[in-house]
């Protein structure tokens, strides 16, 4: 941009500048020509005052004698004298007397009262009038005026070089402002310049000139801010690439979010703070048959909403469950049968402002009706597996009420007079009937197992007592093939433990079974191997080890499978089903333990297993787990059993041990002999009778002697039944105690000892 002149700073400061001048230049040129013109003043004034006394002398004596010829003589020299205009004289009456240079005729002009060379008479002169005395008497008086012409002369050529030097300075300062200013502001045009080319966007500039001066330090300040201007353009750039780049992230970021919630098949709406509609998915829309035009963001989601309750099969629930109710899913149910849920979830920004809402809808008709199918198919498989457990049950007291009658039949059929071979006979019967038992046992046991229907005790126990027990029943096998049998470091066990001792009796016989089985010489043993206490529970590691024939390494892993042995020609020498490990590995296993074997042939086998157990909390005394064979005195005994073999067996085994035994057929007849046929000391009381069964002839005697105010009698169940939960269901009816059929002889005898 071009500045006028004046407008630029150079140009002001040049204008004020030689303003200045002018004035100051025009004052000392007046000044010295005032003080020029004071001196020639003085000059004229002590010029007239020479010149006064000399004419004053001159002129006396003629002017006192009246000769005016002399006067005119002096006056005419006078005159004649450089720079006296001209001369008169009056007499003391004021006329003229003599004149030179000035006409006679002529009026004299006015004296000067000052000196002045101003005036514009074309002859300058100063007019002076001096009388002119004798003695204290004025003779007359002289006028003369002195010629100012050179004075004004030189006054006129002072003015005149004065002001041309004046003019001659300004033209000089001027000249000399202008270059000053121009190096001055050069600088400054040179930035001008650079700035404007800054304003217009260029930024890659060359530093201007620095210095050490105040417009060089004004270089050095600009080129600062440039190249901060510079930097931080620089950086705003970067900033801006930054969040465009961020902003195509976001974009591609949204496209991917959109692509998601498009191809969602749950049902999808976000709603803002306000409750207005954000979004809405296709499949939400398909969900609820909403059209795309129908909602738009930023309308109330009270409309879409509406409509989704009048979808609904009873759109109150909309407002019981949705508007008021605080769960977390809400199911709905639409007028078509379809089922949705709908979720309902803050939507969050930067951890705790909340933005809206999410409304999630899922269509789980498909996997509503899949569960239900998954229901029914379950329960069927429940009903089978119940159908298939009544099958074992009834078929356990089927085979079992039988081998009782042969069992108990031989044991008494051997207590009579027989020759050899009738005992020899019978003999065999028995040990085929209790290896029929056994296996039938075997039997029952792993398909409970298996049916997950295998319940478990936990109640206190002594395991020591229960390993020497156990042990005990095998002494006579082991004495008769010649082997030890020991128990081993069974003291380190604690003193009590909980859970199921029965089932712990099984895996150790089994196992002991199996070892004094497969060994011809040397011992069996059984060893308490470790103990881990955790908290209220203990894992107890036990071995039961044999010096017998061993295990090939290539069967280990499988003699714990059902109905394997590890050499097929086992059966034909020991016997057996090849289930004993089986059930030993599953009842471990449901006492969360682990059973392995450690074998070689000719070597021995040491059967590992562990166990948790229980550690009691409070001192329990354990149940005792035999009664002692003490003597007993007659009783009289009711005896309610439907099957005539079983009621001639434990007739005569109640008559042996020198008992009275009355026979009930069934429920109904055995409340009816109690009750008009009593007193009785105790009850044998058959679970499955004709009519009316052992455990509902139980509950309403308990229930009559209850309200008669009498002692309980003891009532014993006779069952082939032997589960948990018919023993629990005993306990329930009020039973003391629990006889499982087949019976031995000794056990028949322990029970009714506990009781008597
Ligand atoms: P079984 O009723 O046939 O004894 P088990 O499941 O108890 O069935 O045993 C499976 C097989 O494992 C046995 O037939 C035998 O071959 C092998 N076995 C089990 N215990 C021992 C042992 N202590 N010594 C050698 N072999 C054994």
């Amino acid at each position: 941009m071009r500045l006028a002149p004046w407008r630029t700073l150079r140009g002001r400061m040049l204008l004020a500048a030689l303003a200045v001048e002018a004035v100051m230049l025009f004052v000392l040129v007046a000044n010295s020509v005032r003080l020029l013109e004071d001196a020639m003043g003085e000059q004229a004034r002590s010029h007239a005052r020479q010149i006064i006394p000399i004419l004053n002398a001159a002129l006396v004596a003629p002017l006192a004698q009246r000769d005016y010829a002399t006067v005119q003589a002096v006056l005419d020299e006078s005159k004649a004298t450089a720079g006296i205009d001209y001369v008169a004289i009056e007499d003391a009456q004021g006329h003229l007397v003599g004149v030179a240079g000035w006409p006679a005729d002529q009026p004299l002009p006015p004296v000067d009262a000052q000196f002045a060379l101003d005036g514009d008479e074309r002859r300058p002169r100063y007019d002076v009038a001096e009388p002119i005395r004798l003695a204290g008497q004025t003779l007359g008086t002289l006028h003369f005026g002195l010629d100012l012409t050179v004075i004004a002369e030189a006054r006129r050529s002072l003015r005149g070089q004065g002001m041309m030097i004046a003019g001659g300075e300004l033209l000089l300062s001027a000249a000399l402002l202008t270059l000053l200013g121009m190096m001055i502001t050069r600088q400054l045009s040179v930035l001008t310049r650079a700035s404007g080319r800054v304003a217009a966007g260029n930024l890659a500039l060359e530093p201007v000139p620095e210095g050490e001066d105040d417009v060089g330090q004004l270089g050095a300040a600009f080129n600062a801010m440039s190249g901060a201007v510079a930097e931080r353009f620089a950086q705003l750039t970067a900033a801006r690439d930054r969040l465009e780049a961020l902003a195509r992230d976001m974009e591609q970021e949204h496209a991917r979010m959109m692509a998601l919630l498009s191809a969602m098949e749950f049902g999808v709406l976000f709603t803002d703070r306000e409750d207005r509609i954000v979004y809405a998915n296709p499949a939400f829309l398909h969900a609820w048959g909403l059209d795309a035009e129908c909602l738009a963001a930023g309308m109330p989601a009270e409309h879409v909403l509406e409509v989704v309750r009048e979808r609904l099969r009873d759109p109150d629930a909309w407002r019981r469950d949705v508007e008021w109710g605080g769960a977390a899913t809400v199911e709905l149910v639409l007028g078509d049968g379809r089922i949705l849920t709908l979720e309902r979830l803050p939507v969050l920004a930067g951890g705790a402002e909340i933005l809206g809402q999410l409304w999630l809808f899922a269509d789980v008709t498909a996997a509503r009706r899949d569960a239900g199918q998954l229901k029914t198919a379950k329960e069927a498989a429940e009903t089978a597996s119940h159908a298939k457990a009544a099958f074992l049950a009834t078929m356990s007291h089927e085979i079992r009420t039988p081998m009782n009658g042969i069992i108990g039949m031989t044991e008494l059929a051997l207590d009579t007079d027989l020759d050899d071979q009738q005992r020899e006979y019978l003999g065999l019967i028995r040990s085929s009937a209790d290896a029929l038992h056994a296996i039938v046992n075997d039997i029952l046991d792993f398909s409970k197992i298996e049916a997950g229907r295998m319940d478990l005790e936990k109640i206190p126990f002594a395991p020591a007592r229960l390993l020497a027990e156990t042990i005990g029943m095998f002494r006579p096998a082991a004495a008769a093939k010649g082997i030890g049998l020991e128990v081993r470091n069974a003291n380190a066990l604690p003193e009590r433990l909980l859970g199921d001792p029965t089932r712990i009796r099984q895996i150790v016989s089994n196992l002991v079974s199996n070892a004094i089985k497969f060994t011809a010489a040397g011992e069996v043993a059984v060893e308490v191997a470790g103990l881990l206490e955790e908290g209220d529970r203990i894992e107890v590691h036990f071995v039961v080890a044999d010096t017998g024939e061993g295990i090939p390494e290539d069967k280990l892993g499988l003699i714990f499978s059902p109905f394997t042995q590890a050499d097929s020609s086992t059966t034909r020498k020991h016997g057996g089903t090849g289930l004993g490990l089986a059930i030993v590995a599953r009842l471990v296993e449901i006492m969360q333990g682990r059973v392995w074997a450690e074998s070689a042939p000719g070597q021995g086998a040491r059967f590992h297993f562990t166990l948790r157990l229980g550690l009691p909390t409070v001192a329990v005394e354990p149940v005792p787990t035999a009664g002692p064979a003490a003597p007993i005195r007659s009783a009289r005994i009711l005896v309610a059993e439907d099957n005539r073999i079983n009621q001639a067996l434990v007739q005569a085994l109640l008559g042996k041990l020198g008992h009275v035994s009355v026979i009930a057929m069934d429920g109904e007849a055995a409340l009816r002999l109690l009750s008009e046929d009593g007193p009785f000391d105790l009850v044998l009381m058959d679970m499955q009778m004709p009519r009316m069964d052992g455990l509902e002839a139980t509950r309403r005697l308990r229930a009559s002697e209850k309200a008669l105010g009498l002692p309980a009698i003891p009532v014993i169940a006779l069952t082939a039944n032997a589960g948990e939960a018919d023993r629990q269901a005993c306990r329930d009816a009020g039973m003391d105690d629990f006889l499982s059929k087949p019976f031995r002889a000794d056990d028949f005898k322990a029970v009714l000892v506990r009781h008597l």
